[in-house]
């Protein structure tokens, strides 16, 4: 067994949702972290103190309370290019989350730059907010849309790359799998793809909020992720992309704030990255992101995923003891190969009754296909229950998993 890192205990007290309890009296037990995390005291004050001290639209204030909110906004963006090594602050556009980003770049980059004749490459793993998007770009546009094919651990299978990159314009895929936690290996995809003069785009959704990401080492071209899944608020996400290929590309939404000038007859749009900004942005969810990523960064992002592939090894390891009584956790049982996400089914018993029995005993997973629908049919699963990870979880939470597995077993048995 693994000895407990103390800084665990530590900050899991910066949560205040995790020392409450559920109707019975049973200590809230949260994994879910890749459906939403929770936040910490911080990122709550945070939002707190925008509302009662400097509660103002940005950009065009004179006052002084609309300079500081434009100010904290602005700070914002900074704090997050740094937190991914963005090259320049204007390449990070906000969005209300990863979903709308991946959406800006399919309507934006998309529309302008596919045909008839290119393909578009994604993988089998997809969350549906990076596959929907692009299967309706390549029935608007011609283009076709492949798959890089998954094994039954969840790990990409390379062995056909060079002939799936013939004629590919764009690679998108997910840096790691919500279902099954696997990681896509882009150090290898990502220079083959440029290779082939394609475009990659990361949904780092899974990643960006639990492991150290480097936009220009990994040399991705955009990279979509949600504020919610890091610490942040909800309704708020980012999109990075190269400045040329920002610059280059066409708004996405139109109207106040991505405005340069209009007259009657005509428009110019503002410089990047406000040029996909269009309208009044979230400004409280924008500075609590901020907040999130000051949290995160103080607490060290080699350190939580250091943290999560310890607890997964922890896990992975307590589960085993349910086998024989017909659990079936999905993906390598190698901690280090994947994100903080354990997929699995016990015996006959159906996701959702397990979740519902597990939450009985305040043990929150999440039950279901995970929008990755096809990914479910192609390894005949109707659903999975999964139980995410966070900095905040600790053995103790794993081991409350445990016991409430073995209760459904009685239940069940
Ligand atoms: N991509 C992945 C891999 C995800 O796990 C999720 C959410 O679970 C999303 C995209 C969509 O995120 P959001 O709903 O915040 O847009």
């Amino acid at each position: 067994m693994l000895a407990a890192d103390p800084k665990e205990a530590r900050i899991a007290a910066d949560f205040p949702i995790l020392a409450t309890t559920n109707s019975r009296g049973k200590r809230l037990v949260y994994l879910d972290s890749a459906a939403s995390s929770q936040k910490p005291r911080a990122v709550i004050a945070s939002l707190v103190d925008y509302y009662e001290h400097y509660n103002a639209n940005i950009h065009r204030g004179v006052y002084e309370i609309a300079a500081r909110a434009t100010d904290a906004f602005e700070a914002a963006r900074a704090k997050v290019a740094r937190f991914v090594n963005a090259a320049d602050t204007a390449e990070i556009i906000w969005t209300r989350n990863t979903t709308e980003a991946i959406n800006l770049v399919s309507f934006s980059w998309g529309l302008a730059n596919l045909g008839p004749g290119d393909a578009i490459l994604t993988t089998q793993l997809e969350h549906h907010s990076n596959l929907v998007p692009w299967q309706l770009l390549a029935a608007k546009t011609g283009a076709q849309l492949r798959y890089i094919p998954a094994d039954a651990d969840g790990e990409l299978v390379l062995d056909d790359l060079e002939t799936l990159l013939d004629g590919v314009k764009l690679v998108a895929l997910t840096h790691v799998s919500n279902t099954i936690g696997s990681i896509a290996p882009l150090d290898v995809i990502v220079p083959r793809a440029h290779a082939h003069g394609a475009v990659v785009l990361v949904d780092a959704a899974q990643s960006v909020p639990h492991m150290p990401v480097d936009v220009q080492a990994l040399d991705v071209d955009f990279l979509a992720a949600s504020g919610h899944k890091m610490c942040g608020p909800t309704g708020i996400g980012f999109l990075y992309g190269k400045r040329a290929l920002l610059e280059a590309m066409p708004p996405f939404l139109t109207g106040g704030d991505m405005i340069k000038r209009v007259s009657y007859e005509t428009t110019s749009f503002n410089e990047l990255p406000w040029k996909f900004e269009a309208g009044t942005s979230n400004i409280a969810d924008a500075i609590g992101l901020g907040a999130a990523v000051d949290y995160l960064s103080a607490i060290g992002m080699e350190w939580i995923r250091a943290h999560e592939i310890r607890l997964t090894a922890y896990a992975l390891d307590a589960l085993r003891g349910l086998e024989a009584r017909g659990l079936h956790v999905y993906g390598t049982r190698d901690a280090a190969r994947r994100g903080g996400v354990i997929s699995f089914n016990f015996g006959d018993i159906h996701a959702h009754d397990l979740a519902s029995i597990l939450d009985t005993e305040g043990v929150c997973v999440r039950a279901g296909h995970h929008c990755t629908m096809p990914l479910m049919e192609k390894m005949g699963w109707p659903a999975t229950a999964r139980a995410s990870f966070y900095l905040y979880t600790t053995e103790a939470d794993v081991d409350a998993l445990v016991r409430a597995l073995d209760k459904a077993a009685g239940v069940f048995g």
